[in-house]
């Protein structure tokens, strides 16, 4: 076979003229990257011989080596692993198939440079050997394949492909070094990178050399004692699994003994990863059974509410050769799923209690997800709501439902909330006015979840969640702060017969665009709102559901209008005298504006800006 030329996605290319042009400090990390993968690839032939020994029989001591030649300026790492073939390469190495990397290409060509605060954000993968190296050279042979291939590059858009020969399955490195990278080609400077890096890879890494040296201490980390790992090593080993570089927000490291036995070494990420809401909703977790690398694709292993924590969980109480189908049913596996699901949950009632600023954080990089917990996990629906956070309209703060609960003013006997997408939005809701007015505290919900789990769960501590953007929502029962009841009933409102009639006259214009109208005590400043019947289903989630083409009801809403705004007055005077044009406009022009006000659109725009035009003329003579 002749040699194959062939391109890098235009992706790759991007992300190569980074790497290579603009990345100037902690190049070291190029080394981590290429063990990173080594490792990998050792652990997926680890795996795939439980079902194949013939795999990597003759090689199956798995170890990364590193190679120094001062005289050829080159580094090689080379690796027993997996190995790759023709089409691996070009998918592997000439493509990109991860988000975050497109993530890290965008943010670097928007800040115009990368840094390290952006390779630390992102990690960059093989393609970061590009930083040290002016060539690549990669031989490779899949194991139970018998041709090995080539392939090289100098990171400059194009790359090649030819046949090779390589003793055994695996994948050998080279990399020829720039100019000024000859650090890379010291004993002294691996030494230290590997330990800085590379510690926690459980199988060994050695330097040869004369004789040949063991840098990294080879044992998987989470079989050592907590009280003989350090925060750093934690720290690397969180970023070597979790694909991360961030620093991990909890920790949590345990062996359980019982009816099942099994280590985890868990981490909650101190930021939010790129692949959060994917549809999948898939977790992160690394199965192992003694040592041995399973899977990180198995759902039973952790609730998909908690799809955000990363790590391992090893368990010599499931069968070496399971299979990943057998893996759906397995009481074994459902027990520890239930074991890490209590320690995640009580860890985090820990956190929550000891470091409330440290929660905040962790709520607002999680809660929507966690929030998914309140709606699914029926079994620990309580521990999910107590550990919930919001929003509310009693200051920046987050609370939780039962500091909620401990403020609830007399007379009240509901937990009041208001949804919509956007908090700001939400804070200038019309309907919000009269809670503001009597001191009584409103949560926003502003999670899509939000509309599935309330209806679900219905109420906490017996208070039950009562939507303000409906109709049975009743303040009149709450007094203000310092007022008796009867006092508190609003003094200057128009009379109320006169409202009446006034509601009656509106509904008469607008028909069926309105189910009712009528008079309200949610409103201080506002002349009207919206709100949805009680059994009617609630207008954010109508909205929701109507923005994602589902067909929803037409639940005409309730126009509720405020007796005491000098606007109604007025027009409680002139509807003493029938109906009018003016009327007639003026119940069209506040129905329209109190969709305006929901981020709703007018349905007649012309009519709409007709009776403006007439109004604004109305007043100016
Ligand atoms: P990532 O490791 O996050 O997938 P990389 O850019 O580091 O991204 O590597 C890209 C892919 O190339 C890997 O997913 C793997 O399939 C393949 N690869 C890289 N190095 C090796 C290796 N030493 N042996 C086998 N496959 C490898
Ligand atoms: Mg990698």
């Amino acid at each position: 076979m002749t040699e194959e030329k062939l391109s890098f996605q235009a992706e790759v290319s991007k992300l190569l003229h980074i790497v290579t042009h603009s990345l100037y400090s902690n190049k070291e990390i190029f080394l981590r990257e290429l063990i990173s993968n080594a490792s990998d690839a050792c652990d997926k032939l680890r795996y795939e011989s439980q079902t194949d020994s013939s795999l990597s029989e003759g090689d199956s001591d798995f170890r990364i080596t590193l190679k120094v030649d001062k005289d050829a300026k080159t580094l090689t790492l080379a690796d027993n692993g997996i190995g790759m073939n023709h089409d691996d390469l070009i998918n592997n190495l000439g493509t990109i198939a991860k988000s975050g990397t497109e993530a890290f290409i965008k943010a670097a060509e928007a800040s115009g440079k990368a840094d390290v605060n952006l390779i630390g954000q992102f990690g960059v993968g093989f393609y970061s050997s590009f930083m040290v190296a002016e060539k690549v050279e990669v031989t490779t042979r899949k194991a139970g394949e018998d041709t090995a291939w080539l392939w090289t590059s100098a990171g400059e858009g194009e790359y090649t492909i030819n046949e090779a020969t390589r003793d055994s399955h695996g994948t050998t490195i080279t990399l020829y070094m720039r100019e000024d990278q000859g650090e890379y080609l010291e004993d002294m400077r691996l030494r230290n990178i590997v330990t800085t890096y590379s510690d926690h890879i459980d199988i060994p890494i050695v330097l040869l050399g004369e004789k040949e040296e063991n840098l990294n201490s080879a044992s998987a980390i989470w079989t050592r004692q907590s009280k003989d790992i350090s925060e750093e090593q934690y720290k690397e080993f969180y970023h070597h699994v979790a694909h991360a570089f961030d620093d991990p927000w909890l920790t949590m490291h345990n062996h359980v003994e019982g009816v099942i036995e099994y280590t985890n070494l868990l981490f909650i990420p101190g930021t939010r990863p790129f692949d959060l809401f994917t549809p999948e909703r898939k977790n992160h977790l690394k199965l192992y059974v003694n040592r041995i690398f399973i899977t990180d694709d198995c759902d039973e292993v952790i609730p998909q509410y908690l799809r955000f924590v990363r790590g391992v969980v090893d368990s010599g109480d499931l069968p070496l050769n399971v299979s990943r189908e057998m893996l759906q049913h397995n009481p074994v596996l459902a027990k520890i799923k239930t074991g890490l699901t209590k320690k995640v949950l009580g860890e985090l009632k820990k956190k929550a209690k000891k470091d409330a600023e440290g929660y905040a954080t962790f709520w607002e990089n999680f809660g929507a997800v966690m929030k998914e917990g309140i709606y699914e996990d029926f079994a620990h629906q309580k521990e999910c709501l107590a550990l919930a956070r919001f929003k509310s309209s009693n200051g920046d703060a987050w609370t939780s439902l039962e500091d909620y609960v401990s403020r609830m003013k007399e007379g009240q006997d509901e937990i009041f909330y208001i949804s919509g997408e956007n908090l700001d939005a939400l804070k200038r809701s019309p309907q919000l006015e009269g809670f503001k007015a009597k001191g009584v505290e409103v949560l926003f919900m502003t999670d899509p979840i939000d509309e599935f789990w309330i209806p679900n769960v219905a109420q906490f501590e017996e208070k039950k969640f009562q939507s303000i953007t409906k109709g049975g929502a009743d303040l009149s029962k709450i007094k203000k702060d310092g007022e008796d009841k009867d006092s508190a009933d609003k003094e200057d409102s128009a009379d109320k017969d006169g409202v009446d009639r006034l509601c009656a006259a509106f509904k008469a214009v607008l028909g069926d665009d309105v189910q009712e109208v009528r008079s309200t005590d949610r409103l201080t400043d506002s002349a009207v709102c919206l709100v949805a019947s009680e059994t009617a289903m609630d207008r954010n989630l109508q909205r929701m559901l109507k923005q994602h083409g589902q067909s929803v009801p037409d639940d005409a809403p309730i126009l509720e209008i405020n007796p005491s705004h000098s606007l109604v007055k007025k027009l409680v005077d002139l509807s003493a005298d029938g109906t009018s044009q003016t009327i007639d406009d003026a119940a069209h022009l506040l129905l329209d504006q109190a969709r305006i006000i929901e981020g709703e659109t007018v349905p007649d725009m012309t009519a709409f800006a007709k009776r403006m035009t007439s109004a604004m003329e109305k007043g100016l003579v």
